[in-house]
């Protein structure tokens, strides 16, 4: 499909950053955003690239009641050389469609995805912070905008995508993060939307995050919504534990998201020799286990982090450290690797950086 570049008249145009330290996450987008629409009978219509602009949505419209939203997070990266490399964009296009089918709503052919994305973050390639861990992270995003007030699949929609500019997320250090481990709420149940990628989710998993941060904890980990027994993932992570050589991780069962870097993270683990054990664990044995020192590491891996090491895990209110509470040596290599590998620093042998 044929994508319109629509002009950028001057007055449109934002005044760029300038100090990469203050970046933070999330909080600036860039001039332009990419848009194109669903609708029942014609499909996908209308792709183009337009200065950013708030929506002017019907307050009816099936997005705001009943929340049919999906998204995506990838990012670009500045390499030293001063090309652009996206990291396995294919990979978001597959599971933003995977989002789409639980969610009812019109699949996006990969192309238009990954060439909107593309084109939108060449043009804006002057937006893309080029300093130690910084990056531009992109937000492809579908929403439901029929305006009408019963239940059911909307007849149009908006996929668009959105680019921020962001810091480097360990500016003062790769410091460990403590976690609580969640026993009174659920974040997905096996036949719910745990797997989609949709605000949904997070909606529903704020209550569980402030109670948390109250109590002094950084994020929460969500046991399984049957027994409550079962680790599943953090926040917008999933979660590793190291046991010396082998490292394990929850299955996807259909109620943890299917991370990008999760994948990754297996295959980097593996090529450096580590067994990798995808299962059932309960809270009760990670524990133990953790108490015993059996378990050496624990990390969780996401595209904005990246890996992100945990200190401590807290259960019904007894706090265990893991190992020396700093960070292991699994988890700065596959931190090292993985940013080493988008950033054009470690040759990719996995065939992962997708150019611009
Ligand atoms: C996006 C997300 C992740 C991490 O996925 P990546 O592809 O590695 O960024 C993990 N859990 C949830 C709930 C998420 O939404």
């Amino acid at each position: 499909m044929q994508i319109q570049v629509l002009p950028l008249p001057e007055e449109k145009m934002k005044a760029k950053f300038s100090d990469e330290s203050q970046l933070g996450f999330g909080k600036l987008f860039t001039d332009r955003m990419f848009i194109a629409e669903w609708k029942a009978g014609q499909g996908w219509v209308d792709a183009r690239i337009q200065p950013y602009a708030p929506f002017s949505l019907d307050p009816a419209c099936l997005v705001l009641h009943y929340a049919q939203e999906i998204f995506e997070g990838l990012k670009a990266y500045k390499w030293q050389d001063g090309s652009i490399a996206l990291f396995r964009p294919e990979m978001n296009a597959r599971r933003f469609n995977h989002s789409a089918d639980r969610m009812c709503m019109p699949e996006v052919p990969e192309e238009l995805f990954l060439d909107g994305i593309r084109e939108l973050v060449r043009l804006e390639r002057d937006w893309i912070p080029s300093s130690p861990g910084t990056s531009l992270y992109i937000r492809p995003t579908m929403i439901a905008v029929e305006p009408i007030l019963g239940v059911k699949p909307s007849d149009h929609y908006y996929f668009y995508v959105i680019l921020s500019p962001v810091g480097a997320y360990y500016a003062s250090g790769f410091n460990p993060v403590k976690i609580m481990v969640e026993d009174k709420y659920v974040r997905a149940v096996k036949g719910g939307t745990g797997e989609a990628k949709t605000g949904g989710n997070y909606a529903s998993s704020l209550k569980a995050g402030l109670d948390a941060k109250k109590k002094g904890f950084d994020q929460v980990l969500w046991l399984d919504g049957l027994e409550r027994r079962y680790i599943e993932e953090v926040g917008a992570m999933n979660m590793f534990f190291a046991y010396g050589n082998k490292v394990v991780t929850a299955p996807l069962d259909g109620t943890i998201l299917n991370g990008i870097t999760r994948n990754t993270v297996i295959s980097i683990a593996e090529k450096l020799g580590f067994t990798v054990e995808e299962r059932k664990i309960s809270i009760d044995t990670i524990m133990a286990d953790i108490k015993s020192g059996k378990i050496s590491e624990a990390f969780g891996s996401g595209t904005a982090a990246v890996i992100t090491p945990v200190g401590a895990l807290c259960y019904k209110d007894e706090t265990a450290g893991i190992g020396d509470r700093g960070v292991g040596t699994l988890t700065q290599k596959l931190y090292d690797t993985i940013t080493g590998i988008q950033t054009g620093q470690i040759p990719d042998s996995f065939g992962w950086v997708n150019k611009l």
